[in-house]
């Protein structure tokens, strides 16, 4: 394309696209963003607009379309989410005064991590952009979330902890450098799984000595040390990439991050990815809802801040005790203070989100209104730390200490800004009179204006006898006299026409001019202080972020215990008590979900028991729908809520603290991975074996049902004897299964204890109890469930005869003689050999090597063969393997 025959205007266009070539140009031409070209045809596509075109200088118009700038949140985040980058030019200077072409500027490049809209945000979500840096086998992570201000660093060494921790944030943009890029990390699966957009920044973006440069300058420290990095080498690279990244999309001082939290992933108890998604912790498993999570059980909180501080603590519950028993007592002091609770409950109600308010005050997006909502908020404050102020326990009075009334922000915006503002800063009537005298000087022009008008109107109605005349004004035309046809006899000589219109005309007069100059003076100067004077206010507020970012975390804090009070009181919760000796003890535990989603106390409570000892791991077995995987979650969620800090669905709790908690709960198939059923159950379990401690609670859900029985037996089987062994793992278990075969394994290996679910035969058909006993189940009433799911009679009838003749009397019966030989193995040697499991297989290709098929099948010579040769010699051999299994029926 000859850029010289484009249109001054489009040049410039082509310049500005060729600085941003990875992103689409968004280019404002008066109430529209306008794009162009290859970009104009891309959104067309992606966002189904109307594809037009305009004269650029070119023989061909230039395919253009666009959207309304008003309108330009929703465009932005649907082609964010898809994947695209957004620069947006805007113009910099009033067209109107322009002299020549507009200048306009990129000010801002929008990208899915970097988006602040209010309108398109979720408010009770964090929207994190995660910066990733592979170096010398460890990896850099450092996640920010520009709308909070929220920015942290770590640093991980394998796969599985960095998935754990995009997991946690789920961010929805990584950056990364080259390295992590081709470091063989399934970069599809990951998108795919987590919805997120990933990219590889260029080297600059990683250079040692200018991350640590960029970090220093923006937190304005001589050293590292100072912000507690100094043991992050990669973590520092990741977090001043971000900051970089953040810099140059936001073209922005970003003065609303303030801090950088580092932070060690061994601070927190490690749920795996498919943990997270098995106990549906803030999202269902299928449909992705908050319905139905521990999230909609637990949340109560009344503020975005409150919510998304909630969402977090339940991401990642604590492991020391301390800092449990310290959670748990400002929970307890709400509870026994509940009427000052509920008064701070009503006080938080009303409180905005000071948190992305103070980011878009940085910003210097935060409109007229936004500073009214702002204020609204900060008028709860005094209230909130009077209340906190009678409060004892540890938090809850640092919490108090920490919130900073912010009277003054809150007197200042009283003082300049009127109650009612309109959302444009732009077209005056923010400020209140009396804040500025220069402003009420101009304001008082203004409306004197109006009265002379009004006097100037009655003159001349008099002096021409034009009874319906009458001042109006328009933008185009500025002030004029209106005379209707039937007057148009009467005009004097010295009005001047403007316009014609059908029914009137339109005139002014020197005197109606020289008003106009002066009203209309006023006006302007008068719009443009007002905005001088808002961006001050706004600028003054924006120079307090530091303490409105305490204040906004303290109010988090506040709502998030008062939140779980009230669940805790509403729900009938206990205190558990926490111990470091590893025993899990609950008496009448419900699950906090489940119990909620029923009607009138139907939930059946039940006991748990597990330490490192004698009970260490439960084998539980019960027909299907007796209740065996809800009463494992409920154990596992219990545990998790104990150690966030929250009161547990219980009568009375102790909770052991676990460092991880691991699930293996149904068959789902990963098929966004391609992966079949029984490998990803395959490849959980392994994941759970290599990384459990003894100190972990692991919950096993049918292990084994993916393949056939004997395989699935054995697997199971085999699982079980490496958990309970403490010398390989030891750690507590629950370990629901249909292979009653395994209930054998009780006083085999020690720490195995057997429950069942219990249910009541009636006749034919059977009642579930929903109650956990001691004991194994000895039928699997596999046929009496289907019938209770609707199966038609005659198939029901038909499998009871099958059932008959198949009697699995043969399997149990061998089970107990392995369980005898697995004994005595056990008894001789604690752990077992891995060449022993080579000698069984051995075994069984010794018996098959002198078998007569196998051996003409070896000496096959397959590169002489024809296929025809092939195919006869398969024929023959099948036959004859055919007719040997007849011979043996
Ligand atoms: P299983 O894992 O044994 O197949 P589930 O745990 O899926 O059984 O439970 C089946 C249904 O039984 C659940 O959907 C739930 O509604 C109900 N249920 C489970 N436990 C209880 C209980 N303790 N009290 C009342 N209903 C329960």
């Amino acid at each position: 394309m000859d850029l010289s025959q484009l249109s001054p205007m489009m040049q410039h266009y082509m310049e500005t696209k060729k600085e941003y070539p990875d992103c689409i140009l968004f280019y404002r031409l008066g109430d529209f963003y306008e794009m162009f070209f290859d970009d104009a045809l891309t959104v067309s596509k992606e966002l189904e607009i109307t594809l037009t075109g305009k004269d650029c200088g070119l023989s061909e118009r230039a395919p253009m379309c666009g959207v309304p700038f008003h309108a330009v949140d929703s465009y932005l985040y649907r082609l964010v989410q898809k994947g695209y980058k957004v620069a947006i030019a805007e113009q910099m200077e009033d067209p109107k005064q322009a002299k020549g072409l507009v200048k306009r500027e990129v000010i801002r490049v929008v990208t899915p991590g970097t988006i602040t809209s209010s309108q398109v945000l979720d408010e009770t979500k964090n929207n994190y952009l995660m910066g990733i840096v592979y170096m010398d086998g460890i990896y850099g992570i450092s996640t920010a979330d520009i709308s909070t201000g929220d920015f942290m660093v770590t640093e991980v060494d394998s796969d599985r902890e960095l998935f754990d921790e995009i997991n946690k944030f789920s961010p929805s943009e990584i950056i990364c450098n080259n390295a992590f890029y081709m470091s063989g990390v399934d970069m599809d699966g990951l998108k795919n799984r987590y919805q997120v957009v990933i990219s590889s920044l260029d080297s600059r973006f990683f250079g040692e000595e200018s991350c640590r440069r960029i970090l220093m300058e923006h937190f304005k420290v001589g050293a590292l040390v100072g912000l507690g990095l100094e043991d992050y080498a990669t973590g520092i690279i990741a977090a001043g990439a971000v900051m970089q990244y953040i810099y140059e999309t936001q073209k922005s001082t970003l003065e609303h991050i303030t801090t950088v939290t580092p932070y060690s992933t061994g601070q927190y108890m490690v749920i795996d990815t498919s943990t997270r998604r098995n106990l549906e912790l803030v999202e269902t498993m299928r449909e992705k809802q908050k319905r139905g999570t521990l999230l909609w059980v637990l949340d109560k909180t009344k503020t975005a801040m409150g919510a998304r501080l909630l969402r977090a603590c339940i991401e990642q519950p604590l492991i020391h005790r301390d800092e449990i028993i310290r959670r748990q007592n400002a929970v307890e002091e709400l509870n026994m203070n509940y009427i000052s609770r509920e008064e701070i409950c009503e006080y938080l109600n009303p409180i905005y989100d000071l948190e992305r308010l103070i980011g878009r005050i940085s910003y210097k997006t935060a409109n007229p209104r936004d500073l009214i909502a702002f204020r609204s908020s900060l008028e709860m404050l005094p209230y909130i730390k009077r209340i906190l102020g009678e409060f004892n326990s540890e938090l809850l009075a640092e919490l108090g200490r920490e919130l900073d009334p912010l009277q003054d922000i809150f007197r200042l915006i009283g003082d300049a800004i009127v109650e009612e503002p309109p959302i444009t800063v732009r077209e005056g009537g923010i400020i209140k009179d009396g804040y500025n005298q220069e402003a009420d000087k101009l304001r008082q022009a203004k409306t004197e204006g109006k009265n002379w008008l009004a006097e100037l109107e009655a003159r001349e109605k008099e002096k021409t006898g034009i009874k319906t005349l009458k001042v109006k004004f328009n933008k185009v035309f500025g002030y004029y006299f209106e005379v209707t046809n039937s007057f148009k006899d009467q005009v004097p000589d010295y009005y001047i026409r403007k316009q014609t219109l059908t029914n009137a005309e339109r005139f002014t007069t020197d005197e109606l001019k020289q008003l106009e100059d002066i009203i209309m003076g006023a006006e302007e100067k008068l719009v443009s202080l007002e905005y001088d004077l808002f961006c001050e206010v706004r600028d003054k507020i924006g120079a307090e972020v530091i303490r409105i970012q305490k204040t906004a975390k303290s109010i988090a804090g506040i709502d998030v215990f008062c939140s779980l009070s009230v669940v805790a009181t509403r729900r009938n919760y206990v205190k558990p008590s926490i111990n470091d000796k590893g025993v899990i003890q609950i008496k009448n535990g419900r699950h906090p979900v489940v119990e909620q989603m029923m009607r009138d106390d139907m939930f059946v409570a039940n006991d748990t028991f597990l330490d490192n000892g004698k009970n260490r791991l439960s084998v539980i077995t019960g027909p299907n729908m007796a209740g065996k995987s809800t009463y494992m979650r409920q154990v596992a969620l219990i545990v998790l809520m104990a150690q966030l800090g929250s009161f547990v669905p219980a009568q009375e709790a102790d909770i052991g603290i676990c460092d991880r908690v691991f699930t293996r709960v149904g068959a789902s198939d990963d098929l966004a991975s391609g992966q079949s059923t029984f490998m990803v159950e395959m490849t959980e379990v392994a994941n759970i074996l290599r990384n459990a401690t003894r100190n972990s609670l692991l919950v096993l859900d049918e292990i084994g049902r993916g393949t056939s029985t004997f395989d699935g037996l054995s697997i199971a089987w085999a699982v079980i004897e490496h958990i309970s062994n403490s010398k390989l793992l030891g750690a507590k278990t629950l370990f629901a299964t249909h292979y009653h075969e395994l209930t054998e394994l009780e006083g085999t290996i020690a720490g195995v204890k057997n429950y069942c679910i219990a249910v009541k035969e009636q006749g034919d058909d059977i009642v579930f109890l929903r109650k956990i006993v001691r004991g194994g189940a000895d039928k699997s009433y596999g046929i009496q469930v289907a019938k209770l799911a609707g199966v038609p009679d005659s198939v029901i009838a038909r499998a009871k005869e099958i059932a008959e003749e198949l009697s699995d009397a043969d399997i149990t019966a061998r089970a107990k003689e392995i369980a005898e030989i697995s004994s005595n193995i056990t008894q001789h040697k604690a752990v077992p050999k891995p060449d022993e499991v080579d000698m069984q297989q051995l075994s069984f290709f010794d018996t098959v090597k002198d078998d007569d098929i196998i051996r003409e099948l070896d000496s096959l010579e397959l590169s002489t063969m024809t296929p025809l040769d092939a195919m006869n010699t398969l024929y023959r051999l099948q036959t004859k393997l055919k007719n040997r299994w007849k011979e043996t029926e």
